[in-house]
């Protein structure tokens, strides 16, 4: 499912191509008026009233053509949209950036402790220590 993130915001918004297309294949133009596609909307129906005008019986071909195909761009018409009003599409699933340098599935346990135990005399000593401070012996 295609997600946008409206940069200024943060606001999310996501839709499912299938389902809008379906909707459009439904609604027809009504469907691009409701989603605030008006230019979309009113091409349509330009599109059907200029074959109207020009030669009528070819309305059975072109209604369920213009109906057929505005169904399909339906996503490709939102994804536009959203790119266009400077919306920014991000990868759904993808992990939170790496906080340190552990795989994925160590990213949810206690954080790196910054010290460890000298294994000369058990004192802590500091991760990146190559001298230990409490006996001397080099680490
Ligand atoms: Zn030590």
């Amino acid at each position: 499912m295609p997600t946008f993130e409206n940069p200024s915001n943060g606001h999310k918004e996501s839709y499912d191509s299938q389902i809008s297309v379906i909707w459009a294949i439904l609604f027809g133009f009504f469907y691009f008026m409701f989603i605030g596609q008006w230019l979309h909307a009113i091409l349509y129906i330009v599109i059907i009233i200029a074959t109207a005008v020009v030669f009528a019986p070819l309305l059975l071909i072109v209604v369920p053509a213009t109906w057929i195909i505005y169904g399909f761009l339906a996503p490709v018409i939102l994804r536009r949209w959203y790119l266009r009003n400077g919306w920014r599409e991000i990868e759904e699933g993808v992990a939170a950036p790496l906080t340190d340098g552990r795989p994925w599935w160590a990213q949810n346990a206690a954080p790196l402790p910054d010290t460890r135990d000298c294994p000369y005399c058990a004192e802590p000593i500091k991760r990146a220590a190559k001298l230990c401070k409490h006996c001397g012996h080099s680490v």
